[in-house]
């Protein structure tokens, strides 16, 4: 599932790509896609003839600006936007289709359909989408400082991968990054929030930056099954600099012991068993 890195990567290539430009027509194939609007008419009424004005991010939330209201885009665990030429073939599972004035597509693909998007004014925003408004501090764009973050560790009582992908805590965090974030900390994921350190909060905090940052440079993670790709349909290469997801039985990269793996909820945690603690 594309996580903040993936997200933000593909939020640049839109603020590049399709600021300024006015959606002349869309055209949506089935509901699924836009399934919190009553029809299909509902959605491209909302959205034909406006401009995007901006394009921001709030979790793993992209959030279009068309003047009064907001078009909210969230990949799921496979959506893919593409940039495309209106003569290029169309892939399957190709849910939306935006075409601009000045030429030129944007394409939103899904094979396994838990993505969506759908408008809602800007006051709207705050008070009817509650998992934008509710998510908690987003590590590239807001400021917190260290010792504030230790606080609201030490205020949970919950295993720390728990609490890393608890959107409300902190937005954009999923299974692959919690795991990276914790190795690079040094920390065990099933280690309680309140038992951490002062040196261990500030080495978590600094894991939880370096490591998303790190992941924006090489424009995210694309797994085996290929499914995550940029804005130009190319993917991501951070998977290379993972230290210890889908790494089992291969060596650490700071002690040299195989990665382990356990099983975390209906999915996979993998971890060094030696170093993190
Ligand atoms: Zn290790």
């Amino acid at each position: 599932m594309p996580e903040l890195p993936e997200v933000e990567t593909l939020r640049g290539d839109l603020e590049k790509e399709v600021v300024g430009r006015r959606i002349k027509t869309v055209e949506v194939s089935g509901m699924r896609a836009i399934r919190r609007h009553p029809n299909k008419k509902h959605f491209i009424n909302k959205v034909q003839g406006q401009k995007i004005e901006r394009v921001t991010r709030r979790g793993k939330y992209l959030l279009l600006s068309l003047g009064e209201d907001v078009l909210l885009i969230h990949l799921g665990m496979s959506g893919q936007l593409l940039k495309a030429a209106v003569k290029d073939p169309v892939a399957p599972h190709t849910h939306v289709t935006f075409t601009f004035t000045q030429g030129g597509q944007l394409r939103y693909l899904d094979p396994r359909t838990f993505g969506e998007m759908f408008v809602v004014s800007n006051e709207a925003l705050l008070t009817e989408v509650p998992e934008v408004s509710e998510l908690g501090f987003d590590p590239v764009v807001d400021v917190m400082s260290w010792d504030a973050f230790g606080a609201r560790l030490r205020a949970r009582k919950v295993k720390l991968k728990t609490l890393l992908m608890d959107q409300r805590f902190v937005a954009g965090i999923g299974n692959i990054y919690s795991d990276e974030i914790l190795w690079a900390a040094g920390l065990r994921n099933d280690r309680s929030s309140e038992s951490l350190s002062t040196q261990e909060v500030r080495r978590l905090y600094r894991a939880v930056l370096e490591t998303l940052n790190d992941a924006i440079k090489h424009r995210g993670s694309s797994l085996s099954d290929q499914q995550y790709r940029d804005l130009y349909g190319v993917v991501g290469s951070y998977q290379s600099e993972h230290k210890v997801y889908a790494r089992e039985g291969e060596a650490c990269r700071r002690c040299r012991q195989p990665v382990m793996r356990s099983r975390w909820g209906q999915r996979s945690t993998f971890f060094c068993g030696a170093c993190q603690v």
